[in-house]
């Protein structure tokens, strides 16, 4: 069902088949089960079709860009000109984008092909792409359950066939949670690496571009087209983006070494995704590379900074939304004042979620609480850097669960932020601290879901990434299915 963007791409360079016939199948994938997956919100069939053909006709000539064969999905989120973007909520109804983001300029740059827009978590909070405007994203496999989140709809339409490749954003977890649930490989690169120019902002120090893709391979490729310096955002590194796919083609022999962490493997993981990831070590240590303990004890207060700093950002970022300057205007009569306007345009755009966090976040800044909360949590914030900047110069991959669970129950966790948070709790810190960080396919629970490992590397060191990747893809292949 899932399909790999490389191999489609090869499949369509030797002349196996063609850009429309992947394209219609990707639509009949669409037409048979998305009423049910509710994974992709718009899908622009005429447009996929006619720029089919188009692209169709620069392969047969050789003058195919890098991403033709690419099939993508984009997060609500994504500015991309003249197509809607609602971070699914009803605040941004029917608003439609004037310009494309840079990382969608660089994909249709490079002959990608956009299907549709993607569900999601309203504004990227959430853990199960249950709070969105549009309704609930299920699991294509299980409809029980979710796909994960935020980006749920974009991991589910990979996973469901509709794409080949799907862009979503993590700020605490949202590409590498769905991915693991979906049984994808899901990057969240370093901090900076994609500009966020064109991206609806929940966390602005926290955002980054994620992709999703069936193989290390295909993610790599992503990333080389939409990573690097961008003049409309100041935050992106300057740093050059390296040749991913040429390196992984000629991968060097050297043992990676791996740092492992005892106190993640403790109460609250479930027990097959323990066990798999301890027989992956095992191999890994079988193959001659490192493996070392390391201790980070600095991340037990991940969850409650990363609560703090989100919050307090989201509640700053969606200030913008007011019915006046920007969003949904609730209806009002000629005695209403700005206040009532503001008031009821809020009260009426936001979701619930979405209304705890600006509270939260508006709370932990206010005069009095701003030092016992926000001042501490940046604190615990650079405890955390400074943590991963030590550990990476004893090791060049961390290895950890992606999510303690499978894939869950739909309605489980929804009235129940805690337990919902909870479930980010080894993917936070990795946000907190800019670094990379990937959720890569070990094999089914004995419930039948998928189940990731997450490997992360430090800031800028996507390539060790994907190296550390592929290792964990062959393993798997080999020797553990
Ligand atoms: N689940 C986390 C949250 O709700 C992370 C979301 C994200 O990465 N966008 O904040």
């Amino acid at each position: 069902m899932i399909s790999s963007f490389l191999s489609d791409r090869h499949a369509l360079l030797a002349g196996k088949t063609t850009l429309p016939e992947l394209i219609k199948r990707s639509l009949a994938s669409v037409e048979s089960t998305n009423h049910e997956v509710n994974a992709l919100i718009d899908v622009y069939a005429d447009e996929a079709l006619a720029r089919a053909e188009q692209i169709q006709g620069k392969i047969e000539k050789g003058q195919a860009g890098s991403l033709a064969g690419a099939i993508f999905s984009l997060k609500d989120l994504f500015a991309h000109k003249d197509h809607r973007l609602q971070s699914a909520s009803k605040i941004l109804d029917s608003f439609t984008s004037i310009y494309d983001a840079t990382v969608v300029e660089r994909i249709l740059a490079a002959d990608a092909i956009i299907l549709g827009r993607a569900n999601q978590d309203e504004f990227g909070m959430g853990s199960s792409n249950e709070y969105s405007v549009y309704g609930p994203c299920k699991h294509p496999e299980d409809p029980q359950r979710v796909p994960g989140g935020s980006s749920g709809g974009s991991a589910a339409s990979v996973a469901a066939g509709y794409c080949n490749l799907s862009l979503g954003s993590d700020t605490g977890g949202s590409v590498r949670q769905p991915a693991a649930f979906c049984g994808l490989v899901g990057l969240k690169p370093s901090y900076g690496r994609i500009s966020r120019y064109g991206l609806a902002a929940y966390a602005s120090s926290l955002d980054t571009v994620g992709c999703f893709g069936a193989t290390v391979a295909d993610v790599a490729a992503c990333l080389e087209v939409i990573a690097g310096q961008d003049p409309h955002d100041m935050t992106t590194q300057s740093s050059a983006v390296p040749a991913y796919m040429e390196h992984l083609e000629h991968p060097d022999s050297e043992p990676l070494r791996f740092g492992v962490n005892p106190s993640w493997f403790m109460e609250g993981l479930d027990s097959d995704i323990k066990h798999r990831i301890e027989s992956l070590i095992v191999a890994i240590k079988d193959l001659g590379h490192e493996v070392h303990e390391i201790s980070m004890p600095a991340q037990s207060a991940s969850l409650s900074a990363y609560y703090v700093l989100a919050t307090a950002e989201a509640s700053s970022n969606l200030a913008r939304y007011d019915g006046i300057h920007a969003g949904y205007r609730a209806e009002q009569d000629d005695q209403s004042s700005l206040e009532e306007i503001y008031t009821k345009s809020r009260s009426e755009g936001f979701g619930p979620e979405v209304k705890r966090r600006i509270l939260l976040g508006t709370y932990v800044l206010s005069k009095g609480y701003y030092d016992a909360y926000y001042g501490k949590a940046q604190k615990v914030r650079r405890l955390i850097q400074r943590e991963y900047e030590e550990v990476f110069q004893k090791v060049d991959v961390v290895l950890l669960p992606t999510a303690p669970t499978t894939a869950f129950k739909s309605g489980e966790k929804v009235d129940d932020p805690l337990a919902m948070y909870l479930n980010d709790v080894y993917t936070l810190a990795a946000n907190l601290s800019g670094i990379t960080a990937m959720s890569v396919p070990i094999g089914r629970h004995s419930n039948g879901m998928p189940m990731g490992v997450q490997l992360q590397t430090a800031v800028s060191d996507e390539l060790r990434c994907f190296q550390a990747g592929v290792l964990v893809e062959t393993l798997v292949k080999e020797r553990m299915q």
